[in-house]
Parts: C-alpha cells; structure tokens; sequence
C-alpha cells in the first residue's frame, strides 16, 4: 500500500514495536544497529545496516536506501542529521532532536514558548562551590541532571543536603550538568502527542509511576483526576510539541503540582514507555501514528481514543539474569488478559527494560485487579 522506505535509527524495543506496526501494513523500514538488535530480529529482509546508530558514515550508507530517516532514540548524531535532510527526509527535525537531547536546551526553548517547566540552571563549573551556588538559588533539595545522554534517570542525582555534594559530583561530574528545582508533586502525567502534517492529536493523560527515577506503572487514564486537569494537560502537551520542528510522536512528561498546575518535565521525540498501552488500548497504537505522521498518511481523532482503561506494568531486569524470562511466564499462566511484550534482549540486568505487560478492564479498578498479583511478582524479582 506504501512504497516509501523508512530508515530507523535504533533497533531496541521502541523499533521492535514500531516494526510490528509497519510490518502489518507492509511498510518497509530499514535499521541500523547491533546485528541481531530487538527490532531486526522480527524484520527478515536485506535492507538492515549492522554497526552503530551514532556513526555518520553508517547513518548517511541507511539514509541513500529510504525516503523517511526517523529515531527510536534522540541520542543520536545531529550533524550528520543536519547534512543528510537535504537529500532525504528526517522526521522529526535534527533541529528539534538537537534541542531535545540536551535536556537544558529543551528547557530553555520550552521557556522561550512560554511553556512552563521545572527552573534550571545550567553549571557553569563541575564543582562544589558551583552546587553552592546554584543551592542558594534553587534551595535544597534539588534534581542534579545530565545535560545530555540520560535515560531511565541514569543521568539524575537528587541533592538532598550539602552532604551530597561530594557524591553528585563524583556519580555525573563527567557530564555537562544542569540543576533543576525539586518538583514536590503529588503525581506524574505523560501524554503521547501525534504531530502530523497538518494536524497535531493528544492520547489520553496517563498516569505514570517511577521507582528510582525509572517508569514502572502506567494507569491509563490518569486515575482520579478531574477532566479538567486532564485536559489542561493534553492542551499543555500539544502546546509543547507544537513549538517544535516536523512530524512524529513525542512522548510528554509532566508533573501535577500540589496546586494542581502543571510543568513539563521533559519531551522525547519518538514513540515512549508511557505509550505502550496504546499498541492493545487504542485503535492506532503510538507506533503506528509514527509511522502515518511521518510518511503523511492519514490521521484522525479516533484512533486516540482508547476502548478501555488500561494500567502497564514494566518488567526491569532483577537480582538474575532470568528475572524477566521468569515474571513473563508468570503472567502468561496468569491470566490471558494479560498482554506480554518481551523484548528479546537477552540476559536481563538490573533496571533494564526487558519487557512490558498491558492490561485492559471495563474499569481501572478491573484493570488494576488484573494486574495486582505481577506488580508483586516484579517487586519480588526486583530484591
Ligand atoms: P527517561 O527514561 O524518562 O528519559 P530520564 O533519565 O530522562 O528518564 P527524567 O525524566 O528527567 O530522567 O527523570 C526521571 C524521574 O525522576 C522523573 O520521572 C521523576 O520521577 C524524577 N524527577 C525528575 N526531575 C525531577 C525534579 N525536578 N524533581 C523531582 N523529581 C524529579
Ligand atoms: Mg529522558
Ligand atoms: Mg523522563
């Protein structure tokens, strides 16, 4: 049905998912990673790249085989981007990856949008006295964050008191750094954004639940909010992601502050963790509006609006390296209800995203019954 070719920089669990959503509308995508990476393992064809998605010479061998350039990670190269999207197009911008990958960056072009967030201050300097400094003018506690390359908040360390100084330093001081003020809300909200040619749609505000700065729960929708902060927060999204620069999903992170405003943590340009509920909730998953924003294929209001409440639950790499393999076969004797997505990565390591689990209810409350039993089996795994 569609002759473009899509290029994909990335093949870990985001471009296995967005494979399975080309692959049932026959679109080919071409990926450059590892051999053998979670997306080319469910793609049999000849147009893979092996080798690194950070290396120009390899993005710009994929960028002569496709129409569309695309990403299922912002830590990529944004120059080679930026040579290569006079010949093919790159979806979303290399200049909007450019200004997202650097999360002070970010902000500061949110700000510039009026788009409000946590204040930050970039380090002029890694040291002690710089962490004073910006003490003093942020207040203790604060979020001490990479600049760039963070994920799954290997990049955050919290600085509780002066104590933590020494420590912050010695966990990121290789980093450019920002420090950002504490956010002390009573929940975090995430909306999945579809940018598309001429229209921009907003999936529900879900609900999303970290442990040690990694997503571990999505209630979708956000439970026990009123619509009106629901809708605020799709409007706030929509208005974030429309200040940036061409087509795709974007993940957006937001915190509900204890006066129930709003501020943007931060934006991913591609499908998100906060997203998997669509592939069983919604009639067009997140990874299959990606791929109709990026190629301009048709998109519309219905296929954002999900059938039923949902919750997901992560499954991270525990204690052992069959951790995962274990919670999975756990849930499949469970209940059919439950919908497993492993990843095919491997062996599991601690804190890695090593599959996903989605269930549906006629309510949240069926849906959490549902899913009640696996959150204790990953807590017990997790020890
Ligand atoms: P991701 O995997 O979402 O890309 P990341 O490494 O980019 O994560 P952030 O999203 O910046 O990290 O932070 C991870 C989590 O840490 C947030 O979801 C939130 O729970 C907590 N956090 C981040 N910033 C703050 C803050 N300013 N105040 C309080 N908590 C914060
Ligand atoms: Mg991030
Ligand atoms: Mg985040």
């Amino acid at each position: 049905m569609e002759s473009k070719v899509v290029g994909l920089l990335g093949g870990g669990q985001l471009g296995r998912m967005f494979l399975e959503a080309a692959n049932r509308l026959n679109i080919k995508v071409n990926v450059l990673d590892a051999p053998n990476a979670p997306a080319k393992q469910i793609s049999n064809h000849d147009g893979h790249f092996d080798g690194s998605f950070k290396d120009p010479e390899a993005v710009k061998k994929l960028s002569k085989t496709c129409d569309v350039v695309t990403v299922e990670i912002e830590h990529v190269n944004t120059q080679v981007l930026e040579e290569i999207s006079g010949e093919v197009a790159v979806e979303p911008s290399w200049k909007t990856i450019r200004t997202i990958q650097d999360k002070y960056a970010q902000k500061e072009h949110l700000q510039k949008h009026n788009v409000a967030t946590a204040e930050s201050l970039p380090l002029e300097s890694n040291t002690v006295e710089e962490l004073e400094k910006v003490g003093q003018k942020l207040g203790l506690p604060f979020m001490l964050k990479s600049r760039t390359e963070a994920y799954d908040g290997r990049g955050n360390y919290p600085v509780k008191s002066s104590s933590d100084f020494e420590g912050a330093l010695k966990a990121l001081g290789q980093k450019p750094l920002y420090a950002e003020k504490w956010a002390n809300f009573k929940m975090e909200l995430a909306v999945m954004v579809v940018k598309g040619k001429d229209q921009v749609l907003a999936y529900p505000a879900v609900e999303t639940i970290h442990e040690d700065s990694i997503c571990k729960l999505v209630y979708a929708p956000a439970r026990n909010v009123p619509s009106s902060i629901t809708k605020k927060a799709q409007e706030l999204a929509k208005k974030a992601v429309s200040c940036f620069w061409g087509k795709g999903v974007f993940g957006v992170e937001m915190f509900l502050n204890q006066d129930d405003s709003l501020l943007i943590n931060e934006i991913a340009p591609r499908p998100h963790n906060s997203g998997h509920y669509t592939i069983e909730a919604c009639p067009m998953s997140q990874y299959e509006a990606h791929l109709r924003a990026i190629l301009d294929l048709h998109l519309d209001e219905e296929g954002v609006q999900p059938y039923r409440p949902s919750v997901m639950l992560n499954i991270l790499g525990g204690a052992s390296p069959q951790s995962a393999a274990e919670v999975a076969k756990k849930a499949t004797e469970q209940s059919t209800a439950l919908r497993v997505h492993m990843y095919a990565k491997g062996d599991a390591r601690p804190g890695r995203k090593m599959g996903h689990i989605t269930v549906l209810g006629s309510s949240m409350a069926k849906a959490e019954g549902l899913m009640k039993p696996m959150i204790d089996v990953v807590d017990e795994v997790r020890r």
